[in-house]
């Protein structure tokens, strides 16, 4: 099913897993012995990313085709335009609905490991907004649910906050259905960003993306690649914990449970976990998630409306 349809017919929010495709044999049996544990919590869809540069090209492919065909579970591959030709694009997605996959997520994508800045391929196109509408313009895949990126602290390369609101606006009309933000710990950021988005004029789902903490050194790590910012009191509290794993892992879980709660009695419509191909967390997170069902706490036709806004 195509997501957008997806997100549109569900009466309640959506919640959806992130992974990558693993490098090593060992790798790939963690990563479905966490799929399987994760279906006990019947998401809405899955996706899977596509390496930096194209790195995991086959492997997104594969693995993206497996967890549809073994599982049942609806599935969107992450795409991006770095280091592909026009003709590798096509190529993959043609694979990819010979497979049954009808959704993709549409991104220019991050350049490959030891390259500082994006430089477009020879041949090939330059941004998210043109991978969508060529998705859209190809006949076998112009019916696909097409996703795109989004970034509340807004992306570093960004000429200014209303440049990249404004390039967000091209994404959407060039095809992108639904929006998956990147991750942020602060709310507030989070709720003034949506409102600026739909008051210019964009109307599809915004999916806030949650990332939950396991150590304090792996969110270092993370959040220098991606550029998300740590804030200060969160940085604090962790740094209190003088690295004990089991007090990092559990302060992890308590802190997503509660900025997901937030998030979810404010109407978004669902909630894209990053999963990292670990099950632990975000079992224990959604199941206190689904335990609480924070969006009924509005009351059920304002938070209807709101999802909607949101
Ligand atoms: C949910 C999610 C999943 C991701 N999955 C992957 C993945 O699987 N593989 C991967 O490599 N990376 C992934 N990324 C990271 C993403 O690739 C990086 O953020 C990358 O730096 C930009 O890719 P994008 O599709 O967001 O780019 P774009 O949206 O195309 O561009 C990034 C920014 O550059 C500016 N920009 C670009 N083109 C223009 C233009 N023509 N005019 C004006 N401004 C412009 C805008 O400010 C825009 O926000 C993901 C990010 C998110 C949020």
């Amino acid at each position: 099913m195509r997501i957008p349809d997806l997100i549109a017919a569900s009466e309640e929010p959506c919640f959806s897993f992130e992974f990558f495709p693993p490098k090593t044999e060992e790798g790939v049996a963690e990563l479905f012995a966490s799929v399987e544990d994760l279906n006990r919590l019947e998401p809405s869809f899955v996706s899977v990313t596509y390496g930096a540069g194209g790195s995991t090209r086959e492997g997104t492919v594969e693995i993206t085709t497996r967890i549809k065909r073994e599982y049942g579970i609806e599935t969107m591959a992450h795409l991006s335009v770095v280091g592909e030709t026009i003709a590798g694009l096509d190529a993959i997605l043609g694979r990819l609905d010979a497979a049954g996959i009808e959704n993709v997520l549409a991104l220019r994508g991050d350049p490959p490991r030891g390259e500082p800045d994006f430089t477009p391929p020879p041949g090939g196109l330059t941004s998210s907004a043109e991978l969508a509408a060529f998705i859209r313009g190809r006949e076998a895949t112009a019916r696909f649910g097409i996703g795109a990126s989004c970034f509340p602290e807004i992306h570093p390369e960004a000429a200014s906050p209303e440049a990249d609101i404004a390039f967000l606006r091209e994404k959407v009309e060039a095809g992108a259905e639904f929006l998956i933000s990147q991750l942020f710990f602060d709310n507030a950021v989070y709720f003034d960003w949506v409102e600026q988005v739909r008051d210019a004029g964009i109307e599809v789902p915004i999916i806030p993306g949650v990332l939950p903490i396991i150590s304090r050194a792996g969110l270092h790590r993370f959040c220098d690649v991606c550029k998300a910012k740590i804030p200060a009191r969160l940085d604090e509290r962790l740094a209190a914990l003088d690295g004990d794993p089991e007090a990092e892992r559990a302060f992890g879980i308590a802190y997503a449970s509660r900025q997901c709660e937030q998030l979810l009695a404010a109407g978004a419509p669902g909630i894209h976990f990053f999963v990292l191909n670990r099950a632990t967390s975000v079992k224990a997170i959604l199941g206190a998630i689904k335990a609480g069902r924070p969006w009924e706490r509005t009351g059920g036709e304002v938070a209807a409306a709101a999802r909607g806004r949101r």
